[in-house]
Order: C-alpha cells, then sequence, then structure tokens
C-alpha cells in the first residue's frame, strides 16, 4: 500500500517532541521552521534546544515522557534514545488519534520525513516508503543540481506573478495560459539572465570564479593549489575530459554541473557556461570551472575570463598540465630538445568557424616540434598537410592516447603512416618531431601502457631537426 504524501500546514499548531539530542535538534528545527507551537519533554537538552527553550521559542519540560503531554497535539515526533520510550509514545499517540514518528524506528512510524530538496517555496519531496533511505538521498542530490539556489527567488517571483494575474481583470482562459507561459523553461532562463549580482541587491560580496586545469587525468598531476580551490567549491562546472577520480575530489557539497561538449543530449552552449559562471558567482558562491589540462590551453579560458571581466567578477587562473606536457612523459620524449630546434608549436586540428587554416609552411619552417591537440579523425588532411608543407612522410610522429590514464596507449609511427593511428581512443595528441628514445634508452613504460609498434621506431637519427625530415 503506498503512503498518502502532503505537504502539511503546522502554523501555529502544536507539536511535540520527545528527546532533545542532536536528533532531537533537528526535528525541532525542522517543526520550527513550519512555524509549529513546539512542545518538548526530555530530561536532558542540546545547548541550542536550551537556547531556544530561554528564548521562548519552545517550552520545554526537563522530565521524562508522560501521557498527559500528548493532550491536544496534532503530532509527535519520538527522537529518545530509549526505543521503549519511543514505543510508548507510539502506543499513547494511537489510542489518542496523534500522528507519530519515531525517530529511526518505522514499527512505530505513523508517517516518515521525506528526503528534500528546499528552495524556499518550493520544496521537493521524496520518498521511497522507507525501501532505500540510500536511493532517496542520491534522487535528492541529482535533483539538487536540476534545482539550484536560483528557485528560490524564482518561485517568489512565481507567487507575486501569480497573485497580481488574480487581482486583475483577466479573463480565467488567458490567465491560465499566462500561469504557464510565466512558469515555464523558457521563461526561467530569462528570470536567470537577467539576475542581478547580489551585492547589488543588499550587501552580499560577490564571489570569485577560479579556472582550474585539472591535468591530463591522473589525480595525481593536480596541483596542491587546484586541490586546495576545488574543496572550497560551493559550485563545480566541468567539461568531460575529466576523469571520474578527479571528480570524485568535489566536495560532496557542492554543486557539480557537467558542460561538457560531449554530455548529454544537450549541448550546452558557450555562452550559457558564461553566463552560470557569472550567475553563481554573483549570488556569493565560489566557483570552480574544472578543465582537462591547462584551461589556458585550447580549452577556451579567454572568453570565460572576459564575460566574468564584463561582469565585473573577480576570476583567477589555476594552471595545470597540458596533455603536451603528459603525453611527452609518457612516451619519455622531451618536447624541446636543442639539438632539434628551438620551437614548440602547440596546434589544433579543429577549426573555430571563420578562421584560417594554420600556416603549415611556417609552422614546419620553425623547425621544432610539433604538439597537435584534437587530431581525432583529421588524421589523414593532416598528414597531407605536412607533407605538403615540407615535412617528410618519414618523420617521426608519436600518438598518445588517454595519457597518464589506466588505459594509456602510445603508438610510434611516421607522418606518412599517420592515418593508421586514427582508430586509438580519445582524447589523443600528436606529437612531431620530437626526439624519439633510441633502444639504448628506452622509456621505462608503465605496466598498463600498450606500445605501437612501427617501422621507424628507435631507429631515428637522434640529432635530427624537424627540418632534416622536410622534403626539398
Ligand atoms: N586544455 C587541454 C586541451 C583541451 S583540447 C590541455 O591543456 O590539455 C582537448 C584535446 O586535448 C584532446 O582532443 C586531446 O588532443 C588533448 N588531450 C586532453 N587530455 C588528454 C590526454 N589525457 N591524453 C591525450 N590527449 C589529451
Amino acid at each position: 500500500m503506498s503512503l498518502f504524501p502532503a505537504f502539511i500546514k503546522l502554523k501555529g499548531r502544536p507539536c511535540l517532541v520527545v528527546g532533545a539530542g542532536p536528533i532531537g535538534e533537528s526535528k525541532i528545527a525542522s517543526l520550527l521552521a513550519a512555524g509549529a507551537v513546539v512542545q518538548v519533554v526530555a530530561p536532558h537538552a542540546t545547548a541550542a534546544v536550551s537556547k531556544w527553550a530561554a528564548q521562548g521559542r519552545v517550552s520545554w519540560k526537563a522530565r521524562e515522557f508522560q501521557p498527559g503531554d500528548l493532550d491536544g497535539m496534532v503530532l509527535v515526533v519520538s527522537a529518545a534514545s530509549s526505543p521503549a520510550v519511543s514505543a510508548a509514545v507510539f502506543k499513547e499517540a494511537r489510542s489518542r488519534g496523534v500522528l507519530c514518528n519515531a525517530v529511526d524506528d518505522p514499527g512505530h512510524c505513523d508517517f516518515y520525513y521525506a528526503a528534500i530538496v528546499n528552495r524556499g517555496q518550493l520544496q521537493i519531496a521524496i520518498s521511497t516508503g522507507g525501501q532505500s533511505p540510500a536511493l532517496a538521498q542520491r534522487l535528492r542530490k541529482e535533483l539538487e543540481q536540476q534545482f539550484g539556489p536560483e528557485y528560490e527567488p524564482w518561485i517568489e517571483k512565481l507567487g507575486d506573478a501569480r497573485r497580481e494575474l488574480f487581482a486583475g481583470q483577466v479573463e480565467p482562459e488567458g490567465r491560465r495560459e499566462r500561469l504557464h507561459e510565466i512558469a515555464s523553461a523558457g521563461a526561467f532562463e530569462e528570470f536567470q539572465s537577467g539576475a542581478e549580482p547580489r551585492d547589488a541587491q543588499g550587501g552580499q560580496t560577490t564571489g570569485t570564479v577560479y579556472l582550474v586545469g585539472a591535468g591530463p587525468g591522473d589525480p595525481e598531476l593536480l596541483t596542491l593549489k587546484a586541490l586546495r580551490i576545488l574543496g572550497q567549491a560551493d559550485v563545480v562546472l566541468h567539461d568531460d575530459l575529466l576523469t571520474p577520480e578527479i571528480l570524485e575530489l568535489i566536495p560532496q557539497t557542492a554543486r557539480v554541473e557537467c558542460v561538457g561538449k560531449r554530455h548529454g543530449a544537450r549541448q550546452v552552449s558557450q555562452e550559457e557556461i558564461n553566463a552560470r559562471l557569472c550567475r553563481y558567482a554573483a549570488q556569493g558562491l565560489t566557483v570552480v570551472r574544472l578543465k582537462g589540462g591547462d584551461g589556458a590551453i585550447f580549452g577556451r579560458a579567454g572568453e570565460e575570463t572576459a564575460a566574468l571581466r564584463a561582469a565585473g567578477i573577480p576570476c583567477a587562473m589555476i594552471p595545470g598540465v597540458t596533455a603536451a606536457s603528459s603525453a611527452a612523459s609518457a612516451a619519455g620524449v622531451s618536447l624541446t630538445d636543442r639539438r632539434l630546434g628551438s620551437a614548440l608549436v602547440f596546434l589544433t586540428a579543429q577549426r573555430c568557424k571563420g578562421n584560417p587554416p594554420p600556416n603549415w609552411k611556417a609552422v614546419a619552417a620553425l623547425g621544432g616540434a610539433l604538439a597537435i591537440y584534437m587530431p581525432g579523425g583529421h588524421e589523414t588532411d593532416l598528414a597531407r598537410q605536412l607533407i605538403e608543407s615540407g615535412i617528410k612522410p618519414d618523420a617521426p610522429c608519436i600518438v598518445v592516447s588517454q595519457a597518464s590514464r589506466p588505459d594509456e596507449q602510445i603508438l610510434r609511427t611516421t607522418v606518412g603512416k599517420l592515418q593508421e593511428t586514427a582508430a586509438l581512443p580519445a582524447p589523443a595528441i600528436l606529437l612531431i618531431g620530437v626526439l624519439a628514445p633510441t633502444e639504448a634508452d628506452p622509456p621505462s613504460p608503465a605496466p598498463s601502457r600498450v606500445e605501437g609498434l612501427s617501422a621507424s621506431a628507435g631507429k631515428q637519427d637522434p640529432v635530427s631537426p624537424l627540418l632534416e625530415f622536410m622534403n626539398e
């Protein structure tokens, strides 16, 4: 049989709480929040309950429960430490028709406390009928993410609008339509984008946004600073390069939103990410924008800091270990080598709409190493462009997939054979023109590493600059 779900108005109604330890205290607090007139019976009370009694907010009888305590009560909560007391309270309450909740004692409960998402007047209550409080907790956390703190002012606004509509001359059909319109998702978005910073509303300070580089995936590659700031986060917006091990370091109390491009059906636009960062900070929250690698390298940090600056929101950038560095150490190579050249170029194979392609000839002529981010799916094109711009097909090329992660893979090949690497799982990065370790000087492989073999592995001339791999 299912439970009867109800939200009960307790304002001004007498309610009894038996027991005033920490659990009793929390039950008293929730009844006070609902405006109940709270009577407490307990031989001892916590400091907070004693204080409420001294202030007249509750009346406290410092003794054991007696049946007469239930006279005139609407409901009773037994938070007594002794199960016998709870059983006696329940029995007495039953005989008088008073609803009883004995904490952690379902056999002596007429009603349960629900897991609650509290957003002011918006309350979402979850019950599993006592079958799985753990599921109720999980659902609560999920709903808390879906219905953030911004719902509290919004629900107030909706209430005002509703009262105004009822006070006006609008005919019922039009009013009904309008009520749905103002509660729509679109209206909510509009409300959010128009939200003023809190300090403009009432002296509350604006929070800071930290753009934190989380490194390539291994949590040990987080900086101490990143870890410390993550521990202070109220809200974390992360992209989908983040590994579960890093996500586990986010405090349980923080609101976590994945805003990655590959996340879910709905893509969160950059504008929306910027707006969310501004909005949360304006609410006085400490916001961490957690990005894979280093946020300042192909991480759109520039767009986000510009939006934050324009909104007058303090922001700080915390650097992270970028994929190229992690891939180089995985492969046991140096990204720069004075014997090879003096440049290191970070490039991406992805282009923003309207941006011109890289000047490959100029890049090749620099004569150092290339780290090519986001190569996935572009390998054939990349190889063609590199060769056309003068790099020889047998120039060494290392593909590192999932650098620093348990499934890390390394493939040593040549630019000419690059298209064969298309199957390596994302995220993967290309290092071109780096000095591959010779057979006499192999990298020390991690146990989980899968080494891809290629004809050129270990055969390079140890002092061949990228230019030497260029066609005439
Ligand atoms: N800001 C990031 C780069 C973001 S662009 C950084 O500094 O590393 C995303 C690209 O980064 C991926 O397509 C891939 O090319 C590279 N990348 C990120 N993490 C990686 C990893 N663990 N292993 C290999 N490549 C990675």
